[in-house]
């Protein structure tokens, strides 16, 4: 066990040596990653030259992403990307919320200010009002 812990140990020590100077992980790299892994396990199915080839571009821009010297560029780029997937991504959280805590709340957005507002489940028609902006409005829970 200890000789594991060791390794894992050596291991983070040569990543982190490797990635000076580099890119390294982002949010961007974590997705393109995710998507190649999805894509991956499709194709053990599907047997499909297109998810094939999409897997080997996602897999390698992420590689490309990870070791790339051009920090600036390539944090620019993740900022416009967590820009452009700021509404899946507080939808996937929702939702994610919403199955965790589905025997006790239920969660909603307000439509003027997008604030996340959690009300407890069960208390039939009632008025919600946004502790942010003030805007009522009417849902059953
Ligand atoms: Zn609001």
């Amino acid at each position: 066990m200890n000789r594991i812990r060791q390794f894992g140990y050596q291991l983070n020590m040569i990543i982190s040596r490797v990635l000076i100077g580099r890119n390294g992980f982002d949010n961007m790299a974590r997705t393109t990653l995710w998507a190649s892994i999805i894509f991956a396990i499709i194709n053990v199915y599907a047997q499909s030259v297109i998810i094939y080839f999409l897997w080997v571009i996602f897999l390698g821009y992420t590689v490309f992403r990870i070791f790339s010297k051009n920090i600036t560029k390539r944090y620019a780029e993740n900022q416009k990307f967590l820009e452009i997937t700021k509404t899946p991504r507080s939808n996937l959280n929702l939702l994610r919320l919403q199955v965790r805590d589905r025997e006790t709340s239920r969660y909603y957005i307000c439509r003027k200010c997008h604030q996340q507002i959690r009300v407890p489940k069960g208390k039939g028609r009632i008025e919600i009002r946004c502790p942010k902006c003030g805007e009522r409005f009417i849902r059953k829970t």
